[in-house]
């Protein structure tokens, strides 16, 4: 291995010998906290070729695996030197020794803090000797910076710092290439050969947009750039192999069509809602059979949003996928757990996946509705809002995605669930959000929901300790708070917006006890997978 790149592990002494008995026990409790989940589909709809491409594709996500831990930690052989069965297995779920659910703090002894570069830069960069080098490639998605033999820095393309695993990986392209036979994900497979080959993935993402008829999915390659704490610069490497719901997804597609609709009937007043939303929105839903690298490492996503590339955004829009099997797992493993502690056992029936589903689905689709710009010259809401800005379209988005759902209920659309399901689900996913805290933007705009819809009667917590929901107060506070928002926005009311933050954005006392309980109650704050050919079944 290359000394540049050989594993962190061997910067910190005395590895082997670790962890204190109480820090045993604790690392045992934080494996039981990711609860395991079989990752599978329907794959009756697909075809021979597509059959064929799976096993073809999961080698290549082994191997974005593998580069992941390269660019992450090192060796992942190197959990063979941790003896403790525990700790070696949280080491995996992690990809290194940092818990990543817990704002990547060291978990066995004598191993420091994550270094912020991770392998994505020498560890002896400082950020001035990365202000002043001057390349104009080392801010790239797809490079990484070594020392050459002076120590002096060198920018190195991820296609010769990871050419055997690449080379590998285009062999097995080519042979995906031969096989596939939807035009559309040939021709994205050619494109992503060539990206790998290239480190230029443009031609690949605008490929990968025009495929619009394969029953299966491959998001693959270098993507998301979070893991390089130092300049958040350097992609990192993941897979996940996708099964398309034909049957949902075009049960999503007839609604967006009637988004310029719904827009009209949204609760506010008029003069907020004169933008008019489109109808193209590429939303679809996936089952996922495989994930592999970045995305598999600590907390699960629930849903993809690419490509990540401005300038094929401004081409071509993106694609949301809504992960519907990886939902259902953290439903089952979490949200409903937390709601039989919190929902009166009388209204339980009414917290189920479907509502869950379309609860977390019509939340993307609110993002794209209401209002853009405000109405008197402060410009886009955006920048009226300036530091709120999250806050409010996360706000938004929550109570409009609701709202939408029941609106959907009522016209007879929606079938598979009923209002009641809808709220009370809705109320439970808040307990689930906020369950460690409510810090980031997200979390303030699922408490002012929370602290306005509760002051507004739409339930109450009993003296039993269990929260209801009142089905008729609920429908007139959730229309309630759809306008205050709506105003908020269209007003660009920065004041206005920061005050409603300090009066309904915290969590109170009384939530803070009954969230305490659901977390004596000991359960599972994130999933991981069983997964493979055989669990998919092929
Ligand atoms: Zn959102």
């Amino acid at each position: 291995m290359n000394k540049m790149i050989s594993s962190l592990l061997f910067l910190v002494c005395g590895f082997a010998c670790f962890a204190q008995n109480s820090q045993k026990n604790s690392i045992q409790a934080r494996v039981a906290e990711y609860a395991y989940y079989d990752l599978k589909a329907d794959m009756s709809g697909l075809t021979d070729d597509e059959k064929q491409l799976i096993p073809i594709f999961v080698k290549i996500a082994d191997i974005m695996d593998q580069l992941f831990w390269k660019q992450t930690y090192g060796d992942p052989a190197d959990a063979k030197k941790i003896k403790d069965t525990y700790a070696r297995d949280f080491f995996m779920i992690n990809y290194g020794p940092w818990d990543r659910l817990d704002d990547n703090q060291p978990f066995l002894k004598d191993v420091g803090p994550k270094p912020d570069m991770c392998n994505y830069y020498p560890q002896d960069i400082t950020p001035e000797e990365y202000s002043t080098y001057d390349d104009p490639n080392k801010g790239s998605l797809y490079t990484v910076l070594r020392r050459d033999e002076e120590g002096k820095l060198k920018t190195v393309w991820y296609r010769d710092e990871y050419k055997d695993e690449i080379t590998q990986v285009c062999a097995l392209l080519d042979q995906a290439i031969n096989i596939a036979k939807d035009p559309g994900m040939k021709n994205y497979l050619m494109e992503r050969k060539k990206a790998f080959e290239t480190d230029e993935y443009y031609d690949s993402d605008i490929a990968w947009m025009d495929m619009k008829n394969s029953n299966i999915d491959f998001v693959v390659g270098p993507i998301e750039n979070y893991d390089d704490k130092l300049n958040e610069a350097k992609a990192s490497y993941e897979a996940f192999i996708l099964v398309r719901d034909q049957e949902r997804s075009n049960e999503l597609s007839k609604f967006i069509q009637m988004l310029p609709e719904i827009q009209k009937i949204i609760p506010c007043d008029p003069k907020y809602k004169t933008f008019v939303p489109g109808t193209s929105s590429d939303l679809n839903v996936y089952n996922v059979v495989y994930y592999a690298g970045d995305c598999n490492a600590g907390g699960k996503t629930i849903a993809i949003n690419l490509p990540n590339d401005d300038r094929v955004q401004a081409v071509k829009g993106a694609r949301r996928l809504q992960l519907r099997n990886s939902m259902q797992a953290k439903f089952d493993k979490i949200m409903l757990p937390i709601s039989k502690v919190l929902i009166a056992p009388e209204q339980q029936q009414h917290v189920n996946f479907d509502a869950f589903f379309w609860n977390v689905t019509f939340h993307e689709v609110a993002h794209g509705l209401g209002v853009k710009e405000t109405v008197n010259g402060r410009g886009s809401v955006d920048d009226a809002l300036m530091t709120e800005k999250t806050s409010w379209e996360e706000a938004k988005a929550d109570i409009l995605g609701l709202f939408i759902v029941c609106h959907l209920i009522e016209q007879g659309e929606i079938t598979n669930i009923t209002m009641e399901d809808a709220v009370t689900t809705f109320i439970a996913g808040i307990f689930r959000s906020v369950r460690f805290g409510a810090a980031d933007s997200h979390g303030t705009a699922n408490m002012m929901c929370f602290n306005y819809l509760k002051k507004m009667g739409a339930f109450s917590r009993g003296e039993d300790g269990y929260y209801r929901v009142n089905y008729k107060n609920a429908l007139p506070a959730i229309k309630s708070w759809c306008s205050k928002i709506l105003m908020v926005q269209g007003e660009g009311n920065y004041k206005l917006a920061i005050k409603l933050k300090g009066e309904l954005g915290f969590i109170g006392a009384e939530l803070q006890r009954d969230l305490d309980r659901v977390n004596e109650a000991k359960i599972p704050r994130d999933i991981r997978f069983n997964q493979g050919l055989k669990v998919m079944g092929l």
